[in-house]
């Protein structure tokens, strides 16, 4: 099985510099598309390959670059923004490339901002990521160097400056809008998203917004073409994905698969299946902000089409597994406290329900739990969701409260009958 992201990454290994790069195939790909390919090529072959964004999302990658507008007098500069603030808990498949090999996602920048003929990219990377940006800064300068970044990139007449930007770290700058906010210096809120951010983002400037493991797709695109990509995949989306495990399994981590591996056999073959001692009962698949999934949905393949219909969302690809020796509410109550401490405030529903679904949660859980409870975190279910608030950060928050109020009712009841968590 191959696989393109990871290759060059091994445990305990230092990240690969510039010449181990350059000597296993690395930036090939550049000198391809840039001496040999205009943008657009660029774009038609991402889209033919199929690669949808890896943030969450999954919107179609060439698609997206494809809205940049390329007209020769139009508005300049132009932006390209890695978005590298990987903040939700479970999530952590964009540090281990950018850890490990991190000029895959610079060669990946550098071509995306040929193929919308961007003058600036920026990656907004969360400061909590100390590790990956002393990585990031000296692997900039080789690039620098080498002439990979700069003034007329080996020699092809395209130029390209790159800044890391080490973020303040709130998770509402995974939204898009709010990230370009934050970076102009004012407060990280979402801002509406008419004109879109590919049309007037950073600046009021047209700015494309990528994710780090998205970008670090394209070299091997541009090398291998779009039919080798969608190869690799065991659905119609091209690629490989890298999916995570954390929660009482036998090997927690993350592995590049094939798009499209059934949840089982992730947590199964890769994870090593439930430690000794405990039973597997729920798997959040795709980071925190999605709905739990129950033993019977386990064989769905984990693909942006897939999960969501048997009731999730494959997110990021990062999964949570509950345990049967862990307490439902308790679980839930950890993930609410979060997301309502990294609301951002600017509309009352998230600001003040979010906060209020926290409490109720604690009161069920040590023992203060009313009946009422239980309709009143159900109305909150709704009154934070879609089309409720002004992003999509309420509607995420609520996906594992309003599935745990399904899948869990009787612990629920339990604990406002028995008043105390049946757990502890
Ligand atoms: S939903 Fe929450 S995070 Fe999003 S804009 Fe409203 S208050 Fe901010």
């Amino acid at each position: 099985m191959e696989r393109p992201l990871t290759k060059n990454i091994r445990d305990g290994m230092e990240p690969l510099h510039i010449k181990d790069y350059e000597k296993a195939g690395g930036y090939q790909a550049v000198h391809k598309a840039l001496k040999t390919m205009a943008p657009k090529e660029i774009v038609d072959l991402v889209s033919a390959a199929n690669l949808r964004g890896r943030g969450g999302a999954g919107f179609p990658t060439g698609q997206k670059w494809a809205t940049v507008p390329t007209d020769d007098d139009g508005p300049r500069p132009k932006y390209l923004v890695v978005d590298a603030d990987e903040m939700e808990p479970g999530a952590f498949k964009d540090r281990i490339l950018m850890e490990g090999d991190p000029h895959q996602l610079i060669e990946g920048l550098v071509l995306g901002a040929y193929a919308i003929q961007a003058d600036l990219a920026i990656i907004f990377l969360r400061h909590e990521y100390t590790k990956v940006a002393k990585t990031l800064t000296w692997a900039i300068a080789e690039a620098y160097e080498q002439g990979y970044l700069g003034s007329n990139i080996a020699g092809s007449g395209f130029s390209l400056q790159l800044h890391l930007h080490i973020s303040a770290g709130r998770y509402i700058c995974g939204e898009g809008t709010a990230m370009l906010n934050s970076m102009q210096g004012g407060r990280a809120v979402p801002r509406h998203r008419l004109p879109h951010p590919t049309i007037a983002g950073l600046w009021g400037k047209p700015t494309n917004i990528n994710n780090a493991e998205t970008l670090c797709n394209v070299p091997h695109i541009v090398n291998n073409g779009a039919d080798w990509f969608k190869g690799l995949s065991r659905c119609k989306d091209g690629g490989t994905k890298i999916y995570g495990v954390s929660g009482k399994v036998k090997r927690p981590g993350a592995w590049e698969l094939p798009m499209g591996t059934p949840i089982r056999e992730i947590l199964e073959e890769h994870a090593g299946g439930m430690r000794e001692g405990v039973n597997f009962r729920a798997v959040i698949p795709g980071g925190a902000s999605t709905e739990f999934l129950a033993e019977e949905h386990l064989d769905v393949p984990m693909d942006y089409d897939s999960v969501p219909k048997v009731g999730s969302r494959m997110g990021t690809g990062t999964m949570i597994v509950l345990d049967d020796q862990t307490c439902p509410v308790g679980m839930v109550h950890n993930l609410e406290h979060f997301f309502a401490r990294e609301s951002c405030g600017w509309c009352t529903p998230c600001r003040e329900g979010l906060p209020w679904a926290e409490r109720i949660l604690k009161d069920i859980e040590e023992g203060r739990g009313q009946p009422e409870h239980l309709r009143r975190l159900e109305k909150l279910g709704k009154d934070l969701w879609l089309g409720r608030t002004f992003c999509p950060l309420a509607p995420g928050a609520v996906e594992p409260l309003r599935s745990a109020l399904v899948l869990f009712r009787e612990d629920f009841e339990r604990h406002i009958r028995e008043k105390r968590c049946p757990w502890r």
